[in-house]
């Protein structure tokens, strides 16, 4: 698989780089990123061989596949990982809600969000590669609250590998505060800052572009790579559950091979609903990926009209923060796909300098053929998650998105499978509030009253994380971010 720039080439890098080159490096020239030069649709019979596949199986078929240049031994072992997830034969269940309606839980790994779907295998092979090249990495990276914990646990006693965190203090719930602050490897440091998500990401741009910073850096024979979800390391992983759900409901006799289904997919930056859109590309029977949003809902607007516009928008504060995103970063790579890097360039080029851009009616036409789109406010995800509750489901305030989406009546005569993106431990205040009414519950009390409420145990690990010292009490301005960091680099 060989990837390209989004925005063509400037001269000072190579046009197309592998893989392996991608994930290590994931800036292109003129601000772009690298994404697949094509895709090779699987063969006719790709599904039919792997309906008794199980998840690791299927996966490794379809990254050898993509022929992608990292070593069988290292793939094999990377996706080894999601044998750690609770149910070690079938790392992401699909369970069923309603005769045409299926939840495919992406949640089940270590830190209990989608997330980990991802950075499992991602970790490992980034650690690899730097092995292989007797390179040190450092990872920055800021959270509002799931990539954090994900990149801290896939990293962590990862050999060449540091983890600098930072996330808004305050910004995030109890559980995933404490999933980040108790970690207790020596290659990890968390960071908590005064300020919310934005100010976060800001000082970690500031960061990036202090020139005291780079110097120590080169000094200390470290070079920067990304774990967002631009690296393409994280994407290739999330192009590999879709395959996974439609065949469990082929076996469930839910569908018959070649039946067109429908995804549906929480959005924030974009990366989950790229996968899906690779997933079809790859010839996965695929009617339409539906792009689920909250009030930030810019994507809802770009499906609808063919017009991005963040000339006009705030970003609102709501109960699915991962999700409160105005520039989704991987949209750059389906206009690349669909339009080539020359328009790319100039659609991105708008975007930065006056706020908006606007696809032709012809371009939009090719957009609306894939997705669909809508979103769903606060009360309307609570009231999703107080119905599903009362008739035996839980789920949490991002999911609770696409129960809106799937009620279309589009896709009333359709199988439509929601990508849940996170349990609902990780926001247990919320959801407590949504099923027993505002009590003004800490995280530690909600979770117990949902518990209550639905009968169950809070999940061991969950309960665990408010008995564990905490390992980094370290809240900061942002100015004093580079020396704590340079601190930890040099211990
Ligand atoms: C990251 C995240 C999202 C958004 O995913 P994108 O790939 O950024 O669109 C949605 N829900 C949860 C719970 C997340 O952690």
């Amino acid at each position: 698989m060989i990837f390209t720039e989004t925005r063509g080439n400037d001269g000072t890098r190579d046009a197309s780089v592998s893989f392996a080159a991608a994930l290590l490096s994931p800036i292109a020239s003129f601000g772009g990123i690298y994404s697949p030069a094509e895709l090779n649709p699987i063969p006719d019979d790709f599904l039919t061989r792997h309906i008794n596949s199980d998840y690791q199986a299927m996966s490794l078929a379809l990254l050898r596949h993509l022929a992608i240049d990292i070593p069988l031994p290292v793939l094999q072992q990377a996706l080894a990982l999601y044998r750690r997830f609770d149910d070690d034969s079938d790392p992401a269940p699909v369970v069923k809600i309603d005769h045409n309606l299926f939840v495919s839980e992406l949640y089940h790994g270590p830190t209990r969000a989608f997330k980990d779907m991802a950075l499992q295998p991602f970790g490992l092979i980034l650690s690899e590669l730097a092995q292989r090249q007797n390179q040190q990495f450092l990872i920055l990276t800021a959270t509002s609250g799931d990539t954090g914990p994900a990149a801290l646990e896939t990293f962590r006693n990862r050999a060449n590998i540091r983890v600098a965190c930072l996330y808004p203090d305050g910004g995030t719930s109890d559980v995933q505060r404490l999933q980040m602050v108790t970690e207790t490897a020596d290659n990890l440091k968390v960071i908590g800052i005064h300020g919310n998500f934005d100010d976060a990401q800001s000082a970690l741009k500031s960061l990036l572009a202090s020139p005291t910073f780079k110097q120590r850096l080169q000094d200390l024979d470290i070079s920067l790579s990304a774990a967002n979800s631009v690296n393409f390391g994280r994407i290739i992983f999330q192009m590999l559950y879709q395959f996974h759900s439609y065949l469990s409901l082929v076996r469930q006799r839910e569908i018959e091979l070649g039946d067109e289904v429908v995804l549906h997919i929480p959005s924030g930056n974009f990366g989950n609903a790229l996968g899906a859109y690779y997933a079809r590309r790859l010839g996965l029977p695929v009617a339409r990926i539906v792009i689920a949003s909250n009030a930030n809902n810019v994507l809802t607007e770009w499906i609808d009209s063919g017009r991005y516009d963040l000339s006009k928008r705030d970003l609102v504060a709501t109960t699915s923060p991962a999700m409160d995103i105005l520039k989704s970063s991987n949209v750059e790579r389906v206009l690349f796909d669909l339009f080539g890097a020359a328009r790319t360039r100039e659609l991105m080029q708008g975007l930065d300098a006056n706020g908006w851009y606007q696809l032709s009616a012809e371009e939009h036409d090719r957009i609306k053929a894939v997705f669909a789109a809508d979103y769903c406010t606060d009360e309307e995800s609570m009231a999703f998650i107080k119905q599903a509750f009362e008739q035996g489901y839980l789920l949490d305030p991002h999911t609770a998105t696409c129960f809106k989406t799937c009620r279309s009546a589009a896709f009333a005569q359709q199988v439509n499978i929601i990508y849940s993106t996170a349990e609902w431990t990780k926001f247990a205040a919320v959801v407590d509030t949504a099923i027993n009414g505002d009590r003004g519950h800490t995280d530690e009390a909600a979770l117990a009253s949902i518990a209550a409420s639905a009968k169950i145990d809070v999940p061991a690990g969950i309960a665990a994380l408010f008995e564990k010292p905490v390992m980094h009490p370290a809240v900061v301005e942002k100015q004093a971010i580079e020396d704590e960091i340079l601190k930890f680099l040099e211990s």
